[in-house]
C-alpha cells in the first residue's frame, strides 16, 4: 500500500495511491489518490469515497515528524571512504529538525553560508508510536513503512562544523516522499 499526504487545493489530507507504476517507480498517468479519513498513523486506513487523479494534486511530505528525524552516518562504506571517514564501529546518529522536513517536489532552499550544497538519497523508516528500547526482534512491530528522503547536506560546513547541525538542519534539507 502507498500512503501519501496530499493537497488538492484544500487541507492537506492522506491517501492511497493506486495504479501501476512503470519501472522507475513513476505512477501512470492513470494513477489516483483515493483519500483517507484522518492520519493513518492514529486511526488506520479508512477509504473515503473521495477520489482525485493523482496528477491533480500536489504531493506534500508523507509525514510530519511530531519529534525528528534521525539519521544515520558513516553506514554506507563507499560514502564514508569518499569523505575520507572509517565506517565506525557503531552507527554514527545526528537529528535533522522536523522543520527540515518538505514535501517531494518542494523547492530546496539553497542558504548563503554554504557553497557546496549536497543530495544524500536514503531509505526513511517511518516509526509509527512512541517507542523506547525495543529490542531487535520487535523492531518491525513499531514500523508504520518506508519512504524515501533526501538528506541534504553542506558539506563544506559539515566539515568546518564540529557536529551536523547547521549542515544537515536548514529548513528544507529533508525532503520525504512521495508517499510511504
Ligand atoms: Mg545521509
Amino acid at each position: 500500500m502507498r500512503i501519501a499526504r496530499f493537497t488538492a487545493g484544500e487541507d492537506p489530507q492522506y491517501g492511497v495511491v493506486a495504479g501501476d507504476l512503470d519501472q522507475y517507480g513513476q505512477p501512470d498517468e492513470d494513477a489516483v489518490v483515493v483519500a483517507l479519513a484522518g492520519d493513518p498513523l492514529y486511526v488506520g486506513v479508512k477509504l473515503l469515497e473521495q477520489e482525485h487523479r493523482l496528477a491533480d494534486v500536489r504531493l506534500l511530505a508523507p509525514v510530519l515528524p511530531r519529534s525528528k528525524v534521525v539519521g544515520i552516518g558513516r553506514n554506507y562504506a563507499a560514502h564514508a571512504a569518499e569523505l575520507g571517514n572509517d565506517v565506525p564501529a557503531e552507527p554514527l546518529m545526528f537529528l535533522k529538525p522536523n522543520t527540515s522536513v518538505v514535501g517531494p517536489g518542494d523547492p530546496i532552499f539553497y542558504p548563503p553560508q554554504t557553497s557546496n550544497l549536497q543530495y544524500e538519497g536514503e531509505l526513511a523508516v517511518v516509526i509509527g508510536r512512541i517507542c523506547r528500547d525495543v529490542p531487535p526482534e520487535q523492531a518491525t512491530d513499531v514500523i508504520h513503512g518506508y519512504t524515501i528522503a533526501n538528506d541534504v547536506t553542506a558539506r563544506d560546513l559539515q566539515k568546518s562544523d564540529v557536529q551536523f547541525t547547521r549542515a544537515k538542519g536548514f529548513d528544507s534539507f529533508c525532503p520525504l516522499g512521495p508517499w510511504i
